[in-house]
């Protein structure tokens, strides 16, 4: 990304589509001057004191006489705004044109379209937000669940940044004595690393990883999890599937698909997006079309954290079960024993058959019915349970994104490497090598060291106007 901070950037910051209002806005050392070439109020935004509204019209710079919509221009003046500069918010009508033409006007004016997340960029590089605070912004702008978004916004809020900080601050304390004891060798007598650093390193390392570790529902809040519901053909999958979207509050609507194909819905479990995908049945099958379905199948259970299992409670299980148990071995799983209503059903029975096959034995079974509905509730509850929900206390602060847990388990390498070194006797440098990596891996995290590359990662993810 060639990151200029001299031009003046200009996006619309709401959502297409028929509104009340439409934001948008504009960002740069000339962004008022290049405002009042389409702004027409009582007096210039040139002589506006910052967070002041002036109502006015828009027109396109020259063309005084063909206004472009009324509007209210919202004026944010260096350093107090979001992105530190110069900022103008043209408030005007929503819909498709008139924001599409004050935008045209801003940039006849002399403004840039703003690429994905240049505000919340140009935010980053002048110190208003760290790097994982900026991060924050887009998830709390993705954010499908109330968990997710108080996720965000507490990350947005520091706390993460905060723990990191201290993090940081430990091992800095760590490389401080190490760099000291190299610089002053013939002073202190020898330039080995003292066991008071390697057990700093030591413990650094396990809190650094404990603290990644705890963070794993705040990822699953984050990310969402896939479910697959599996089973034998006929056990009541798909009814099942229905069922539980109907029940649950579904987030997106339905992705078409035959009943041999995947159809996956996300709802909302205990906070957590849940995509449940209801899939072919499991079993042997010559049918082209068919062994399609069931080899897609396969590949979401790989993919998955947990797995539902549907089966017929009128049946105990044989060879095929004995097949889908083998090929769930290791996965988290969560028996569904359906049909309950029917009169053959024996829930019991059945779980007993299924728990001496290997890769269910130990699964949670529960006797329900899809059709009546019967048994539905517990089942959402004990999903919710199996992924977490309410484990670890409050999520402020967590580590919920993968990038985070990535630098941060090098950091902890890292710091593993350090002690390593220490304990053999290795001098100092290399001590301070590997302390030093483990420091930048943190500050990966808060953006105190980071690549343009990484930086074109993350903001890639924005949208435009943010
Ligand atoms: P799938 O092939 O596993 O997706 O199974 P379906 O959901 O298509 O169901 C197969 C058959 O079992 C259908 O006739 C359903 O009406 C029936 N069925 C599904 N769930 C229940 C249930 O809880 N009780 C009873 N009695 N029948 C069910």
């Amino acid at each position: 990304m060639s990151v200029n901070l001299e031009d003046d950037i200009a996006a619309i910051a709401t959502a297409p589509g028929e509104a009340g209002l439409a934001v948008v806005r504009v960002s740069g050392p000339g962004a008022i001057a290049l405002a009042d070439r389409v702004f027409h109020g009582a007096a210039p935004l040139a002589e506006a004191a910052g967070h002041t509204l002036h109502h006015g019209w828009a027109a396109s710079p020259g063309v005084r006489d063909r206004l472009l919509d009324e509007v209210v221009a919202a004026v944010f003046r260096a350093p107090r705004s979001f992105t530190r500069e110069d900022v103008v918010e043209l408030s005007c009508h929503g819909g498709a044109l008139p924001a599409r033409q004050v935008l045209d006007a801003l940039l006849a004016a002399g403004a840039r379209l703003a690429g994905p997340g240049e505000f919340t960029l140009r935010a980053f590089l002048h110190g208003r937000l760290d790097l994982a605070q900026a991060e924050a912004v887009a998830d709390l702008i993705h954010a499908e669940t109330r968990a997710a978004s108080d996720l965000a916004l507490s990350q947005l809020r520091g706390a993460l940044s905060e723990r990191l900080h201290a993090f940081a601050d430990r091992v800095g304390d760590c490389v401080a004595e190490v760099e000291a004891r190299v610089d002053f060798a013939e002073d202190v007598g020898g330039v080995e690393v003292p066991p008071h650093v390697i057990a700093a390193a030591r413990a650094l390392a396990a809190d650094l990883a404990a603290f990644v570790g705890a963070g794993a529902w705040a990822r699953a809040v984050r990310e969402g999890v896939h479910v697959p519901i599996v089973g034998r053909p006929n056990a009541g999958k798909s009814t099942l599937f229905n069922r539980l979207l109907g029940e649950e509050r579904a987030i997106v609507s339905a992705t078409p698909g035959t009943t041999r194909d995947r159809v996956s819905e996300a709802l909302e479990l205990g906070g957590v997006r849940v995509t449940l995908s209801d899939t072919a049945g499991l079993r042997g099958t010559a049918d082209e079309v068919e062994a399609e379905g069931v080899e897609r199948t396969r590949h979401a259970i790989e993919a998955s954290a947990l797995v539902v299992w549907v089966h017929d409670a009128a049946r105990i299980a044989d060879a095929e079960d004995a097949r889908i148990a083998a090929s769930l071995a290791g996965r988290r799983v969560v028996l569904a024993l359906n049909k309950c209503d029917a009169p053959l059903a024996d829930p019991a029975r059945a779980a007993a058959s299924l728990a001496s096959l290997p890769g269910a034995a130990g699964a949670p079974a529960l006797a329900l019915s899809a059709r009546t509905g019967e048994g539905l509730g517990a089942l959402a509850d004990r999903l919710a349970r199996e992924l977490g929900a309410g484990e670890g206390g409050s999520l402020a602060g967590a580590v919920a994104n993968a990038r985070h847990a990535e630098a941060l388990l090098r950091a902890v390498a890292a710091l593993d490497r350090a002690a390593a070194a220490g304990e053999a006797g290795a001098p100092g440098e290399i001590v301070a090598l590997e302390l030093r990596e483990s420091l930048g891996a943190i500050e990966e995290v808060t953006g105190r060291r980071v690549s343009d590359e990484l930086l074109d990662r993350i903001f890639g993810r924005f949208c435009i106007g943010k």
